[in-house]
Order: structure tokens, then C-alpha cells, then sequence
């Protein structure tokens, strides 16, 4: 087979890619390929939480990923000060749906079969070549020549192992289990976060799903690793995802905890090299949240386009992908999430608890900016002075700490 692009990866950053390409270059559909080293269905360890602005993207180019889905209106946080739900009832339609990945992914490949797109299934790439002028890919599929590869192919990316990129400094353990529904859970149109333990770097959740009809509510944990910091270093995630498991009443036994890990974007790590470019997990998603399914779709809508111009040029170099990135819609929210992640986690926990616990009007930005709605005026600014006064309230209470302890 000889190829312009091999996507290595089938998950929704590969597929995004090639569809996204596809509709800006119909004429290259059949020069490009996606090997998937799994067949679909194949399972994809994730509590499968979209915002409906990844979705609102792919609806630009016609694409609709009909799936069983729980419809959701708004979110919801607890911290250790407080908690606060929030929809926004000028938004009329869900902001975001929860979906199996079992289901999606499949019916999401699909859809780029059914517009032309060539999918490989059982496909593994084990070997790169990469040489002036072209890539050699060798793997299950057997030996396949393309002008570029593209690298989908999520956390443990081969693609990006081949560039020399490192494994990226935003590395996140996380694991999850799908358990019924109890009486203390939210409703059912929310996504809820938890904040309150303050041991981990990250976060607990309660989204929830729908598995063979069943209504069920997926709950997990988030960490962050620090830098440096190995897989399996750190706190027990299995113990303490129990431990939460039993405050909630509910009992383990039987459960399947699922572990997997996430890898952030940090900007100035590699994306590409001549005839070689990242997409998706591969690259790096939200470092703060670990928010990647939007994400992924959004790389492809940028990639896409991208792609076809490199390809009208005869330039493969991809020399300025990490600038095209970066000015992208979803480099802009990489970037704002990079930057953001220390000062979450670290440098501004307190406040971060008080201020999301209070803050209505940072919630509804959050549900807007979630279901790809324009932020209002009148809500960022709200928002503003809100963290203005969690900043306060903290302040006020080191005052009064610091007294107590002088008497
Ligand atoms: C427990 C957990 C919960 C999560 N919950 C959410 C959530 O609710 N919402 C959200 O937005 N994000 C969530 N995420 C993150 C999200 O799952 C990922 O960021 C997202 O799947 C990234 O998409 P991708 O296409 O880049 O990679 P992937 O979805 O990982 O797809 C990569 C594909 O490449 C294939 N592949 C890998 N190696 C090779 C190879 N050598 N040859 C050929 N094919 C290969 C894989 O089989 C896979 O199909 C969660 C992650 C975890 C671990």
C-alpha cells in the first residue's frame, strides 16, 4: 500500500483526522489510511464524558455519532467549603452527552467508512522508519510506504516514542468502576466533581452512564503525577477509590476497577518532525482535568485542514505544526489548561476549593464553555470578582488563625 498519510490509531483523534481532512480534501480520500491495532468494538478505559462543542465541530462537516447516550445539562462540584450545581437555562439543547467508548468509537469509525475513509483493523504498528522522503511502517498489517504518518495512537503513542519526544511531563494516573445508582447521587443530567480530598492531586467523580440499558453511575478518581514522579509512584488510587466507594454505602465486591493512565500537553514538547505529526492523547490533552474525547476531535478539526494544505504544498515538513497548534482552538485551550495547572493543584488549592464552591457565575462558564456556547459578559466578570472574594476569604482566614494562635 502506498499511502500520503497513515493515521496510526483509530481512536477519535485518528478518526476526527481523517475526516476532517477528508472533507477539506475529498480528492486524497483514497491516499490515506487509519491502522487500528485493536477491532471494533474495542474497549477504551474512560468514563466517556463529551462536550457538545466537539460535537458541534463535527456537525460543520455532517458528522453525528448516534450512540446510547445519558443527555447533559449542567455540572456540579463539591470542594471542602462547599458545593453548587449549575445548568444554564439559556442553553436549550444538552451541553453534553456521557457515552460507552465500546460504542462510540465504533460507531464513529463507521461513519468515516461510510464517507470513504479505509480503516485497518487489527492493524499494530510495531517499527517507524522515517527517511527524507517518506515513512516506512511495519507491523500485524505487514509494510506500508506513505509520504507521512500521523500519530493517534493515544498514551503509550509508538508514533511518539518514533519522533524522540519524551512521555511528556503531564502524566495522570486515574481509575475508574461503574457502580449503581445510590440516593446521595446528583441528577442524572449532571457531571459531578469532587474536590474534597485534598490528598490527591486531582479529583474524584460521579458521571452518569448507561451500560446495555442500564442506568448506572461511572465514579473514578483523577491524579496528577508530579514531575518526575513514576507510574505507581504516589498515593494507592485502588485503596482510596474504595475508601470513597464505602462513604457512598456503596460495597466493592464484584466492581471492576479500570486503570489507565493520561498524558497532558506541555507546549514546548515535540508534536512533530519531518514527516511525522501528533494528534490527540499522543500529543498531550488537558493536563488540569484530564479532559481528552473533546479534545481529540478538536486536534483532528485542526489537523484536518492543516493536513491538506501541507499536502497541496508538497511540504511535509511540519515545520510549523506546533505554531498551527497553538493558534488552533484546541491549543488555546491546551495552553490556558497548562498554564492553569499548577496554580490548580499547587499554588492556589484553597482558593480554587472556595472560589468553584461559590461561584455561580464561574459554573455557568464552565457549563458554557463545556457545551461550546459563547462565555457571557456578565458571568466571566461575575466570575472575577467571585475568585476576588475567595482570595479574601482566604486572606481573612489566615488573619484570624494566626490570632488564634497568638492567644
Ligand atoms: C479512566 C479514564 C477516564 C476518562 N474519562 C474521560 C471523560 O469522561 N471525558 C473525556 O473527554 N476524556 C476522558 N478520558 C480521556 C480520554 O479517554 C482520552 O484522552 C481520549 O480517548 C484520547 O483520544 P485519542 O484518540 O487521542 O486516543 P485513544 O482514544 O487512546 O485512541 C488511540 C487508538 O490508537 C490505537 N493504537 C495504539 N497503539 C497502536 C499501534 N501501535 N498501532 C495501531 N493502533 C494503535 C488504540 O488501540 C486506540 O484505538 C479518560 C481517560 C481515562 C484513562
Amino acid at each position: 500500500m502506498d499511502l500520503d498519510l497513515a493515521i496510526v490509531g483509530g481512536g477519535p483523534a485518528g478518526i476526527a483526522t481523517a475526516l476532517f481532512l477528508a472533507a477539506a480534501a475529498p480528492g486524497r480520500l483514497g491516499r490515506i489510511a487509519v491502522f487500528e491495532k485493536e477491532r471494533y468494538p474495542r474497549e477504551k478505559i474512560c468514563a466517556g464524558a463529551i462536550g457538545a462543542r466537539a460535537e458541534k465541530e463535527l456537525e460543520r462537516i455532517g458528522v453525528r455519532v448516534d450512540v446510547p447516550s445519558v443527555w447533559v445539562n449542567g455540572l456540579s462540584v463539591a470542594t471542602s467549603t462547599g458545593s453548587l450545581a449549575a445548568r444554564d437555562s439559556r442553553i436549550l439543547k444538552p451541553i453534553g452527552r456521557v457515552v460507552r467508548r465500546l460504542e462510540f468509537d465504533r460507531a464513529f469509525a463507521d461513519e468515516a467508512r461510510s464517507r470513504g475513509v479505509t480503516i485497518v483493523e487489527g492493524a499494530r504498528v510495531q517499527r517507524v522508519e522515517i527517511d527524507h522522503d517518506g515513512v516506512w511502517l511495519h507491523g500485524t498489517m505487514g509494510e506500508i510506504r506513505a509520504r507521512a504518518v500521523i500519530g493517534a495512537d493515544g498514551v503509550g503513542s509508538f508514533v511518539r516514542r518514533a519522533i524522540g519526544a519524551p512521555r511528556g511531563r503531564w502524566r495522570a494516573q486515574v481509575i475508574e468502576v461503574d457502580t449503581p445508582v445510590i440516593e446521595g447521587d446528583r441528577a442524572r443530567d449532571l457531571l459531578h466533581f469532587d474536590l474534597s480530598d485534598q490528598a490527591l492531586r486531582g479529583y474524584a467523580w460521579d458521571f452518569p452512564t448507561i451500560v446495555e440499558g442500564r442506568a448506572l453511575m461511572c465514579r473514578g478518581l483523577y491524579e496528577l503525577k508530579r514531575d518526575g514522579e513514576a507510574e505507581g509512584d504516589g498515593i494507592d488510587l485502588g485503596a482510596r477509590l474504595t475508601a470513597r466507594l464505602a462513604r457512598q454505602g456503596i460495597d466493592p465486591a464484584g466492581l471492576r476497577f479500570k486503570r489507565f493512565s493520561e498524558r497532558g500537553l506541555a507546549l514546548h514538547e515535540p508534536v512533530s518532525r519531518p514527516r511525522a505529526l501528533l494528534v490527540g492523547e499522543a500529543a498531550g490533552i488537558d493536563p488540569a482535568l484530564g479532559e481528552g474525547i473533546a479534545q481529540a476531535i478538536l486536534y483532528g478539526a485542526a489537523a484536518g485542514p492543516y493536513l491538506a494544505r501541507c499536502l497541496d504544498r508538497g511540504d511535509l515538513s511540519f515545520r510549523d505544526w506546533p505554531r498551527a497548534l497553538r493558534r488552533s482552538r484546541v491549543g488555546l485551550d491546551l495552553l490556558a489548561r497548562e498554564l492553569a495547572t499548577p496554580w490548580v493543584y499547587d499554588r492556589m488549592r484553597p482558593e480554587l476549593e472556595r472560589w468553584t464552591a461559590l461561584s455561580r457565575d464561574l459554573a455557568i462558564t464552565g457549563v458554557r464553555y463545556f457545551a461550546g456556547e459563547r462565555a457571557g459578559t456578565r458571568n466571566v466578570a461575575g466570575a472575577v470578582i467571585d475568585l476576588g472574594r475567595a482570595f479574601a476569604q482566604r486572606a481573612r482566614d489566615a488573619i484570624d488563625a494566626r490570632r488564634s494562635s497568638v492567644k
